[in-house]
């Protein structure tokens, strides 16, 4: 769903450069012919540019002592930035290339579809845009598409920030090709077309984008990330910021992702819970044990309460960032129920006071459906079980969903991730999984790394811990606005 709302980035990594780089390394390649293609085969020119960029991101931070995050290669560039010649190798099995291959296919610049990935004819502007230092030797080498295998590090060390992943520089082509490719500024991309069956198209990034922007500028000294970010996105004013619609649509699918991870919160908790009473009991345990087991569990922690009064408390409560963080930071079992809650009825106010089509298919979808959950929570509503009952029909029905995601995945190809057993009518965890340790799930989204590279791109500024646009970032709002007016 996010991958939908946000495609075109990885969540991976979160350092933007990656792809003006790469792009400029594709083109390079491409203008040399077959003169590069003799002096460096193409896979080992990726390797030597990748070890290039982790050595020279950490050459260019090494005075005023700062670490960069999201260098890729960063153990090995730490190991070799000593040495007095630098292997351009770093040997990761996993490298950039291969991390960023789906961006860059995503964003419209490389063709995946051939063999060598060559560029789009719509890249060659932003490949273009960043220029090799040919001051130097190494640039002027790269210039003909090859690099060595070796370098010297003192020829390095000058020319290191124009590789170095911290950020692009002010004022260069290589932002400004940057900031249209995401933005869509230089051709505008139809609407995005809200189907839960298909990709909702590139008017669906553009948007995500633009909306980034909105969000930074109505929201001076607030925190914008994490769930900090979800909690904003779910406040009324939200709704009524002057959006053209398909705006205002990809934000209340924004909304319905913020409502959906304080609901995973709570409920993966509750299965990691779950999964640690199981851990002790060898020979497993029926499923009227295991209930009373949670239920009794519960109790210890809390007292007798309504389910309804709880709900109650929720509901009051969907748009208040302070009783999210609250929940968020500290989840205790009732904490948990409190979160799922204020998520099923957050997503469920939405689609009842807009109407809009996006909400009524989302709410259907998904391995969890919202409608199947909201059904569950109005029921125990309805029967006035206890919150510790509904903890512990929860906490049954986390399992149940871990077995069924699990076999949906196998079926599909996917390697064995079941890590709970149903046999016998009895659940046990099975010898292969007694070492893992779940973890719950966290709010953070593509709109965190959206972030970051949107600071990257000197669109947005972080000081004391707040976000604010920058110049360049209010300029590019409002050429968005005057291209994208006829959405309206
Ligand atoms: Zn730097």
């Amino acid at each position: 769903m996010q991958a939908q709302l946000l495609p075109g980035l990885t969540t991976q990594t979160t350092n933007v450069r990656y792809v003006s780089l790469l792009t400029a390394g594709r083109y390079l390649r491409q203008i040399a012919g077959e003169g590069a293609t003799k002096g460096t085969p193409l896979s080992d020119f990726w390797r030597r540019l990748e070890a290039l960029i982790a050595v020279c991101s950490v050459l260019h931070h090494h005075q005023d002592g700062e670490t960069l995050r999201g260098i890729i290669g960063k153990t090995y560039a730490d190991r070799v930035v000593s040495a007095t010649m630098i292997p351009l190798e770093t040997k990761l099995r996993n490298p950039p290339y291969n991390i960023y291959r789906g961006t860059l296919g995503a964003l419209g610049l490389f063709d995946l579809s051939q063999r060598s990935d060559p560029l789009y004819e719509g890249a060659q502007a932003l490949g273009g845009a960043w220029q090799p230092p040919v001051s130097s030797e190494l640039g002027r080498l790269l210039a003909t598409g090859n690099l060595p295998r070796v370098v010297e590090k003192a020829s390095l060390v000058r020319i290191a920030g124009n590789f170095c992943l911290c950020r692009v520089p002010d004022g260069s082509a290589e932002q400004q090709k940057l900031v249209d490719l995401l933005f869509g500024l230089k051709s505008p991309e139809d609407p995005p077309q809200f189907s839960t069956d298909g990709s909702f198209g590139q008017g669906a990034r553009v948007a995500s984008w633009r909306l980034l922007l909105e969000l930074v500028a109505v929201s001076p000294g607030q925190v914008l990330w994490s769930h900090h970010l979800m909690e904003r996105i779910l406040e009324p004013d939200v709704l009524s910021l002057p959006l053209v619609e398909p705006l205002r649509q990809t934000m209340l699918a924004w909304r319905w992702v913020a409502a959906r991870s304080f609901f995973e919160r709570g409920w993966t908790i509750i299965f990691n819970e779950t999964f640690d009473r199981l851990h002790d009991k060898p020979l497993g345990l029926s499923q009227a044990e295991l209930r009373t087991l949670m239920q009794e569990w519960y109790l210890s922690h809390h007292g007798k309460e309504d389910i309804g009064d709880l709900v109650q408390d929720a509901r009051r409560n969907i748009q208040s960032r302070d009783w999210y963080t609250q929940k968020y930071q500290e989840p205790r079992p009732r904490e948990c129920l409190q979160l799922m809650a204020a998520g099923l009825l957050a997503a469920e106010e939405d689609r009842r006071t807009t109407e809009a089509s996006i909400l009524e298919a989302l709410r259907c979808s998904g391995a969890i459906p919202f409608n199947s959950e909201y059904a569950r929570l109005l029921a125990a509503v309805a029967r006035k079980d206890s919150t510790s009952e509904f903890w512990a029909e929860t906490s049954l029905e986390t399992l149940i969903h871990h077995v069924r995601i699990g076999l949906r995945k196998m079926r599909y190809g996917n390697p064995d991730s079941l890590h709970v057993d149903y046999e016998d009518g009895q659940w046990m965890i099975p010898t292969k999984a007694l070492g893992w340790e779940p973890r719950p799930a966290e709010a953070f989204s593509r709109l965190d790394v959206a972030m970051g590279w949107a600071r990257q791109l000197g669109l947005v500024t972080l000081r004391d811990g707040f976000s604010t646009l920058t110049a360049l970032g209010t300029e590019v709002k409002r050429r968005w606005d005057k291209l994208y007016g006829q959405w309206a």
